[in-house]
């Protein structure tokens, strides 16, 4: 029998009376080698929100095109316009693959892409658009807050993000992905991700679209060169932004937050070992517990494999993401590009781990799907409704 960190006894009081961690708590958490007190804790904060349930959806990623004005150190995703891989889609293309995603049954594409120096904001707008007529039933969830400020850089309105959102909105998007939060810290920033946003505009954009009533996520990359104390006030930025959007009264709001372990292979930070699987449970369970306010915890498979993400719902995971299809972000040893698990294969994961398995929309709507077909289960149930009762 492993006896508990004394020092995580105060910390599982106030988990138990539903009271808030200080950051000084997430410091001991992420310090403390007990990890299965902290899984345990992790698991009752997520059985307070969702019981056994754990949510995955049918969806697609894509992505537009490689090429990026910047050259941040820890990405392998970036090239420059005339390098080897380099690639740029035509709207057309981009349309298309929306329309077999849907065909194929997905609800959800996602989408993000480099900051492409040439493209114009009519670029967005168009491909929104004609992914909106053919596709219609799907859901849009795209760009990045970094992709967000260039535009509005593009579209010479650098200081409306709230008005470049709006104009996005209208032509078919429906929420923001999260990604490119790497972690809220200026030394961090400027070492490996210089001429990125900072903390202040990333955390601007989302706010902008929880006003405007888009929901959107937020990630954490975390196993770089960042400390422990820069993960904590990273949750407690995070934190604070959804306490003012409950408080405010905003239609939007942020649903998940997504730890994202950082991945060495061809990024300018190579020589860094990456974190480790115990690193990747801890950072999942400490989520949980630090962001209160963030009703899901996701582990994304392709990053954390799904073999990982099966255990990591003992530790607070509520949410295992989806089919994916095509992944070209991060190279896990190397190898890109196609990374598909099927439907079947996620809920025998999830069912395994002693959980249900309920197959949801973006907006964690449940669906009630017949092969390729699907409709929101609050549907179905309305028109089972009306049927027995005529
Ligand atoms: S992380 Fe994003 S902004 Fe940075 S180089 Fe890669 S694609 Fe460009």
């Amino acid at each position: 029998m492993i006896a508990m960190d004394p020092q995580l006894e105060p910390i599982a009081e106030k988990v138990y009376a539903n009271q808030r961690l200080s950051p000084a708590d997430g410091h001991t958490l992420l310090l403390s080698r007990d990890i299965w007190t902290i899984g345990e804790l992790a698991d009752h904060a997520r059985r307070r929100w969702h019981g056994d349930t754990v949510y995955y959806n049918i969806n697609r990623h894509m992505n537009y095109t490689n090429i990026c004005a910047l050259s941040c150190k820890f990405c392998s995703f970036y090239r420059k316009k005339d390098q080897d891989g380099a690639y740029e889609y035509p709207v057309d293309h981009l349309a298309q693959q929306a329309r077999e995603a849907a065909e194929a049954g997905a609800t959800e594409v996602h989408i993000v892409g480099g900051l492409h120096p040439w493209l114009g904001f009519d670029y967005y707008t168009d491909m929104l658009s004609a992914i909106r007529d053919a596709a219609p039933a799907l859901h849009i969830k795209a760009f990045t807050a970094v992709e967000i400020v260039h535009l509005a850089r593009i579209s010479k309105r650098p200081r409306d993000i709230e008005g470049v959102l709006r104009d996005l909105q209208a032509a078919g998007l429906g929420s923001l992905p999260g990604g490119g939060a790497e972690v809220f810290d200026d030394r961090v920033h400027d070492e490996a991700f210089k001429g990125k946003i900072r903390s202040e505009q990333w955390l601007e954009v989302h706010e902008a679209a929880h006003r405007i009533g888009l929901r959107s996520n937020a990630t954490i990359l975390y196993g770089h060169i960042e400390s422990l104390e820069d993960r904590v006030h990273h949750f407690c930025l995070l934190r604070e932004a959804q306490d003012r959007a409950i408080r405010d009264n905003h239609p939007g709001r942020f649903q998940t937050v997504i730890p994202l372990p950082f991945v060495p292979d061809r990024s300018e930070l190579e020589h860094l070992p990456g974190p480790t699987g115990l690193d990747d449970l801890k950072m999942l369970a400490v989520s949980r517990l630090m962001l209160d306010n963030f009703p899901h915890v996701k582990a994304f498979w392709i990053m954390q494999t799904l073999e990982l993400s099966q255990l990591s719902l003992h530790f607070g995971v509520d949410d295992i993401d989806g089919t994916v299809v095509w992944y070209d972000i991060t190279k896990v040893g190397g190898c890109g590009t196609h990374q598909e698990v099927g439907v079947t294969e996620l809920r025998r994961a999830v069912r395994q781990a002693g959980f249900e398995p309920v197959e949801r929309d973006t907006l964690y709507r449940h669906v009630d799907r017949q092969g390729a077909t699907w409709r929101l289960a609050a549907e179905a149930h309305a028109e089972a409704v009306m049927g027995a009762s005529r």
